[in-house]
Formats: structure tokens, C-alpha cells, sequence
């Protein structure tokens, strides 16, 4: 990537290259399908197991546990229908809370249309969903509760445990959301104490289009993809062989990675959030300052315009996004810093920049050279912005 500075790892990382080896021989000699019975069909239906076991090891599951999907959107989208249509006979309620990913919204706005009720909880000013409420809104019909790990934007983590507790005692299935925590924070499934969670591959190092859904045994979901038998009847569909190699490589490798990259990326992290804070004013730093996975940095900036800050961010070679990767083009302010309760022009001033394993701190040196700049140069032209640009003002 030469100089390029990469701060968009929410929205996707690079393929580690261990991965893309381990991945090779499954898009050449051992092309067979992992269904069938000849060597490199078996080749193929082993190295699928393999993965499935690397996968399970990383969340402290069994690996008749987890399912291959293509994604966290698929993961999601099918506990979304799956859980309230094996449930029909129980109740049409479900909670879930205002910043969840639009994999999880969406279906909850057809479930809307087809007669459920859906409970969206409110978030405090840093993104956290209040348990106590969350507690109150549980009725007899309640058949589902889905709230994420941490947020993709702001990267806050929700009380996960604390709502598997609730879940349990009730006898709710809980799904979480974990597609920016797994690879990056310790995920224990069964201490979360979750009914299913959803992981994507292209999220910690791993190849696009393949994830899994964790599902705990003895939990009820309904098939989103009927058609041939894999997966456990639980799943159709023709195993992506190398993708889910590369995923279950790309798991491996986080589960040793995980404690040094953690700590690594948490301190950047906070350099980078001292460096803006010390350098800029005018700012807010957007999501929890404790409870926040170790890679994300989110500040809105009054007076400036994200797409703009973008823009000139990537004229000097670095990376980064205004929100989350599926909504930034829509000229919608971000659902989620809405939700924390920003104005209109604060949430498109918001800028996230999301760290990976091979940042460096010279490169977290050079964006904090480069930032103000950008943000002073826009804070002129904008009509929007009456306050001075930099502490004392000398840059007008
Ligand atoms: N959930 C969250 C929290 C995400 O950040 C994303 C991707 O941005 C997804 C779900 C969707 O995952 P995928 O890109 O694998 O469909």
C-alpha cells in the first residue's frame, strides 16, 4: 500500500497474506465441492471443517455451533425473519435499539409491515442502550432482543452480558451483533450469554463475502436459505470453500494476534484522540471514552462537512470515512450519531477513522499534522463556522 495511511478497517481490512495463502489451493487444484465424495471434494469438505473449528475456538463455541454464511449481513437478516417465524405461536414483539446496523433495521422495518411490533431503544449521549429500560419493554410477547456488541460508528460496547443475563432469565433469544468485536476484543459466547451472533470475515483480516452465525444449541431459527441439505440442513447453498478457508485462517491468526494488536491499536488509538483533541477545537469525540473497542476514533468537527474532510484527507494520502461504509453517499445524516442525540450539521461533520494491525505511530503523527490544516482550510470557507479554527485563533 506504499504510503498509503489506511484508517478504514470498520469498513473493511486488508487480506492478511497468510490468508490469501492458505486460501490458494481451494481457487486452484482443490476447486472440487465440499458436498462430494471424490479426494478433492473431500479435501475441500475437510479444510471447511477445520475452519468451522478455528471459528468456534475463537468464540468459545462447539463447532456444530457455527454456520457459514456470506457475511454479517446475512447473519444478521436471517436471526432477524428466522427467530420471530420459529416463534410465530409465542408473540410478534422484538427489541432492538436506534443504532443497530441497517442489517438488523431493515428487517425489523418489514417485520413492521407484516404486524410486529418492534421496540427501537433510545442510547445516552456516548451510544450506550439503558438495560433497566430495556428490562421494562420486555412483554409476554417479546420474542426476540437484538442489540450489537459495539457500534461500527462510534464503537461503543453495549452490556452485552448484562442483557444475556436478562434474556435468559426470560427465555428471549438474544442476538448480538459482534461482526466489529470478533478478532479484535475477546468474544466468549456463552459468558455473553447469547442465543446467536453474526461474524464477517472481511472484518478481521479475512476474505469479502463470507461470515458466520453462531447459533447456540438448542435454539430455534428458522432457515433463511432453503435448497440442498449443507450446513446442517440449516443453510443451502454450495460451500464458498475459499472463503471460508480464509476465514477460518484469518481466525486462527486474530485468536493469537488478538492481545498485542489490542494493545497496540488502543494505544494509537488514544494518541490519536489526545493529538485531535490538543490540536483542534471545536470537536466532539463521538461514542464511549472507556467503553470503546480498541480501534475506533470518531469526532465531529463544527463547521466542516465529513464528505468534504474526506475528500482532502484522501488528496494526502490517508483513508478514512464519515460513517459507516453502507450509508456514506446517502446524504442522510448518520442514523447513529442522530441517535446520540447530535444536530443535523454536527453529524455530517463527523469523521471516523478506524485503526488496523500495520498502523504505526509515524503515521498517526502524519494525520495529526495533516488534520488541522484540513479543518482550518474548511472552517474558512464555511458559512456554517463563526468560532476561531485553532486555540487563540491564529490561523485566520
Ligand atoms: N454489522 C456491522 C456492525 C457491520 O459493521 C457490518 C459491515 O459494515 C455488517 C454488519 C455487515 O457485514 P458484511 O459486510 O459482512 O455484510
Amino acid at each position: 500500500m506504499n504510503d498509503l495511511i489506511y484508517l478504514d478497517h470498520a469498513a473493511t481490512t486488508p487480506l492478511d497474506s497468510a490468508v490469501l495463502d492458505a486460501m490458494l489451493p481451494f481457487l486452484r487444484e482443490n476447486f472440487g465441492s465440499a458436498s462430494t465424495l471424490y479426494s478433492i471434494g473431500r479435501a475441500a469438505s475437510e479444510a471447511v471443517e477445520e475452519a468451522r473449528i478455528s471459528v468456534a475456538r475463537l468464540i468459545n463455541a462447539s463447532p456444530e455451533e457455527v454456520y457459514f454464511t456470506s457475511g454479517g449481513t446475512e447473519s444478521d437478516v436471517w436471526v432477524m425473519f428466522g427467530v420471530p417465524s420459529a416463534k410465530e405461536k409465542k408473540g410478534r414483539h422484538i427489541i432492538t435499539s436506534k443504532i443497530e446496523h441497517k442489517a438488523v433495521l431493515e428487517p425489523c422495518k418489514i417485520l413492521e409491515k407484516r404486524g410486529y411490533t418492534v421496540t427501537y431503544l433510545d442510547v445516552d449521549s456516548n451510544g450506550l442502550v439503558d438495560v433497566d429500560e430495556l428490562a421494562a419493554s420486555i412483554t409476554d410477547e417479546t420474542v426476540l432482543i437484538s442489540i450489537m456488541h459495539a457500534n461500527n460508528e462510534i464503537g461503543t460496547i453495549e452490556p452485552v452480558e448484562e442483557i444475556g443475563r436478562i434474556a435468559q432469565e426470560k427465555g428471549i433469544h438474544f442476538h448480538t451483533d459482534t461482526v466489529q468485536t470478533v478478532g479484535h476484543i475477546p468474544v466468549d459466547a456463552p459468558s455473553i450469554g447469547c442465543n446467536s451472533l453474526a461474524i464477517s470475515a472481511h472484518k478481521l483480516y479475512g476474505p469479502k463475502g463470507v461470515g458466520v452465525m453462531y447459533i447456540r444449541k438448542g435454539s430455534r431459527v428458522d432457515r433463511l436459505m432453503p435448497g440442498g441439505g449443507q450446513e446442517n440442513n440449516r443453510r443451502a447453498g454450495t460451500h464458498n470453500v475459499p472463503g471460508i478457508v480464509g476465514l477460518g485462517k484469518a481466525a486462527e491468526l486474530a485468536g493469537e494476534r488478538m492481545p498485542s494488536e489490542a494493545e497496540e491499536t488502543t494505544r494509537l488509538r488514544d494518541a490519536l484522540i489526545s493529538g485531535i483533541e490538543s490540536r483542534i477545537k471545536d470537536i466532539r469525540l463521538n461514542g464511549d471514552r472507556i467503553k470503546r473497542i480498541p480501534n475506533n476514533v470518531n469526532f465531529s468537527f463544527e463547521g466542516v462537512e465529513g464528505e468534504s474532510l474526506i475528500l482532502l484527507m484522501d488528496m494526502n494520502g490517508i483513508c478514512v470515512s464519515s460513517g459507516s461504509a453502507c450509508t456514506s453517499g446517502s446524504l442522510d445524516p448518520s442514523h447513529v450519531l442522530m441517535a446520540l442525540g447530535l444536530r443535523h450539521e454536527q453529524a455530517h461533520g463527523s469523521l471516523r477513522m478506524t485503526l488496523g494491525k500495520d498502523n504505526t505511530m509515524p503515521q498517526i503523527e502524519k494525520v495529526l499534522d495533516t488534520l488541522p490544516g484540513i479543518v482550518n482550510k474548511l472552517r474558512e470557507m464555511s458559512p456554517l463556522y463563526s468560532g476561531e479554527c485553532c486555540p487563540g485563533g491564529g490561523c485566520k
